[in-house]
């Protein structure tokens, strides 16, 4: 989807609601459009602010709120303790590999996992709409560590035996 039509996507969303495309929305809703990857709510604004936007965290937050239920972006859960947002209207189809020792997120894609889950959809007759897998685990470094700390553990036993 490009900008425009984005744009128009979310002025048609808060038109139903009532709502006015303010000069404060379009400014948020260019910021979010200028991340490549996902972020967090202080992410992105420390990011605005650095880049002198005056905007509160309860107003960003109101606001990237509006935007999942717009379905520009979505939220998505890395264990971290807080929401990410990705903006799905400008991303390709990708999953998450997480890893829960150093918080490392890996994007990954599968063309084969793609086919696999729209035929399932399409077997129901359910309009997929999208979705994401969150897979998690070790990254390779810290696969690595904690072998190194379970072979220390397990020398001093193996002595006694
Ligand atoms: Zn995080
Ligand atoms: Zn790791
Ligand atoms: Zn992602």
């Amino acid at each position: 989807m490009t900008f425009n039509s984005i744009e128009f996507k979310y002025r048609t969303f808060l038109a139903q609601q009532g709502k006015l495309f303010t000069q404060e929305r379009a400014t948020i809703l260019h910021f979010v459009l200028s991340r490549k990857d996902h972020f967090s709510t202080d992410e992105l604004l420390f990011y605005m602010q650095k880049k002198g936007i005056d905007v509160s965290r309860a107003t960003l937050y109101r606001n990237l709120k509006s935007l999942v239920d717009a379905q520009i972006l979505v939220e998505v859960d890395f264990g971290h303790g807080h929401t990410h947002y990705e903006c799905i209207a400008v991303r390709k189809p990708h999953d998450h590999l997480i890893c829960h020792s150093c918080k490392t997120v890996i994007e990954v894609q599968s063309k084969s996992l793609q086919k696999v889950i729209q035929a399932m959809t399409n077997s129901q007759n359910f309009h997929l709409d999208h979705y994401q897998l969150q897979i998690y685990g070790l990254c390779k470094k810290c696969a690595e560590k904690e072998n190194k700390i379970s072979k220390v553990a397990t020398n001093p036993r193996q002595k006694k035996l």
